[in-house]
């Protein structure tokens, strides 16, 4: 039986406008498993409407501060309640692991605690004015309709960390999952009916990015764009935006650098390359897919990799076994597919894997190119699976140069025991985000997000709000006079 999911527009849970369907795959064994509606302008405009009359009527318009945590605290609970049946529905459209899954479930109520909690304490601030017979203070407001862009590699996390934010700030939202896992987002709609966010607040719709994403960018009535996917429809979002002066977060690719040194914990760093780069089978923006291994340990380094990696266990991905699971969707898998006859063809040593699994379906083995030199493609491409490149580097300055030398700037990790070194090279790595003896560590208060082409804006954090907020100032003149010197006086 197929399962049929609506979407959820001011309130009601509908059909597309044009009536049309499709289908969405499960990864693992390939068929088709639920439909959805192919949404359009004319759905985005539903949902803009919607999303923007609860913003300036009703009661959500009214709510006080502490009244948007109190409903971010019951949906906390509630997502905390549907953990289990979110993550089935995760791993049956994305492919991901149930114990990874399972793991980021249990962490995501916390998104809505932390912002619940912060709701009521965005204060604006009361400045000196600078002059007699005047009060002046600013006021914190939600920047007004959001329409947050996800992907398919994480939906409810990169969902959650837009989301949160803009309800505490008190914006309204319209989120669209991406095309290829939308139905968790659906059925996470079902929960802010249950919490009792007056409708309106959070819709969600479902189709393709250039029939509903672009026309939700473009719509008038839309004041910001909270973006996660790939660099190329990035542009596009930031370019449309640009037009109307609409604000953006955007967070993009990446092709991060994990470096080692000479004098680092061996063990710890092979665990640390493996995890950055075969987690999530590398569909994972943050993915640790440059390898950088000072020359006096390559060799050795090498070796364990190859036969920790080798060791992975690839699977279904249901099974707390499991450690690789099957490649997201079928374009995706092309891609990789594509990537390892690009690096082969370009003259890169495979050291492990290089194949489609024998496993079939969209499995791909995981993957390493040794002998890899920055001018290759496959050391300066996001490719968004499980292949790692390894370059060589003599010292510090040799590496801080290379690891630098691309146009992504998301995240960079350093295996070192040398604790000055430590901090040389978080200083000098042009990322957002830099791992010491660790890699892939995030968490809601640190501030996450890349520079350079990787992305615009920080989300989480304390940080992570004020891009749903604007800053108003108010002049209050109580004593009469205007006090403002350039004014005409009106005569008679
Ligand atoms: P994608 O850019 O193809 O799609 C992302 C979303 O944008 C989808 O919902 C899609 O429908 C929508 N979209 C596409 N074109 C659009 C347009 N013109 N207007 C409006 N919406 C549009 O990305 P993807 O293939 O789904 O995801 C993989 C990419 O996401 C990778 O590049 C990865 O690095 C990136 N990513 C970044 C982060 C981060 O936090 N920096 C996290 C995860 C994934």
């Amino acid at each position: 039986m197929m399962r049929e999911y609506r979407m959820l527009v001011g309130g009601a849970w509908v059909e597309a406008a044009s009536g049309q369907r499709f289908e969405t795959f499960n990864p693992y064994t390939g068929e088709a498993w639920a439909t959805l509606p192919r949404g359009n302008a004319d759905d985005a405009d539903a949902a803009v409407q919607a999303a923007y009359g609860a913003l300036k009527r009703g009661p959500w318009s009214k709510l006080t501060a502490a009244g948007r945590g109190a409903l971010l605290r019951k949906l906390g609970d509630l997502m905390a309640e549907n953990a289990e049946a979110l993550a089935r529905t995760e791993v049956r459209d994305n492919g991901k692991l149930y114990g990874e899954m399972g793991a980021q479930l249990r962490a995501l109520p916390q998104f809505a605690y932390y912002y619940a909690g912060l709701a009521d304490k965005i204060e604006g601030a009361v400045p000196p004015p600078d002059r007699d017979g005047f009060f002046t203070y600013t006021r914190r407001e939600p920047v007004g309709v959001v329409v947050c862009i996800v992907p398919w590699n994480s939906p409810l996390a990169l969902m959650a960390s837009k989301v949160m934010p803009a309800l505490a700030a008190g914006c309204t939202i319209v989120l669209k999952p991406s095309e290829f896992t939308s139905a968790s987002a659906l059925e996470f709609g079902e929960l802010f009916e249950q919490a009792g966010f007056p409708p309106g607040v959070f819709n969600v719709v479902s189709g393709f990015g250039k029939e509903i994403g672009q026309p939700l960018v473009e719509h008038p009535r839309v004041a910001k764009i909270a973006f996660t996917g790939g660099e190329e429809s990035g542009r596009r979002v930031n370019e449309l935006a640009a037009r109307h002066f609409k604000r953006v977060t955007l967070e993009l690719g990446g092709k991060s650098p994990n470096i080692v040194f000479d004098d680092a914990d061996i063990e710890s760093a092979v665990n640390g390359a493996v995890a950055g780069i075969f987690a999530a089978a590398g569909q994972t923006c943050i993915a640790g897919s440059r390898l950088f291994l000072q020359d006096s340990i390559h060799d050795r380094f090498v070796e364990r990799l190859v036969e920790v990696a080798g060791a992975a266990i690839l699977g279904d991905p249901n099974s707390e076994e499991t450690q690789i699971g099957p490649i997201a969707t079928k374009p995706q898998y092309d891609k990789i597919i594509e990537y390892i006859a690009i690096a082969k063809g370009e003259g890169a040593f495979c050291a492990l894997g290089g194949k489609a699994s024998e496993l079939g379906g969209q499995f791909i083995e995981p993957t390493i190119f040794t002998g890899v030199s920055p001018d290759m493609r496959i050391a300066s491409e996001e490719v968004f699976g499980p292949i790692l490149s390894v370059l060589r580097f003599r010292d510090e300055e040799e590496v801080v140069a290379m690891a630098n030398d691309t146009t992504f700037g998301l995240a960079a990790g350093v295996w070192t025991q040398n604790i000055g070194r430590a901090f040389r090279m978080s200083a000098s790595l042009e990322a957002g985000m830099v791992w010491i003896n660790t890699y892939r560590a995030v968490g809601i208060g640190m501030p996450f997000g890349g520079m350079k082409h990787s992305g615009i804006g920080r989300e989480n954090g304390i940080e992570g709000i004020e891009g749903y907020l604007e800053t108003k100032s108010v002049w209050l003149n109580y004593d009469g006079e205007t006090g403002n010197p350039f004014v005409m006086k009106i005569k008679g």
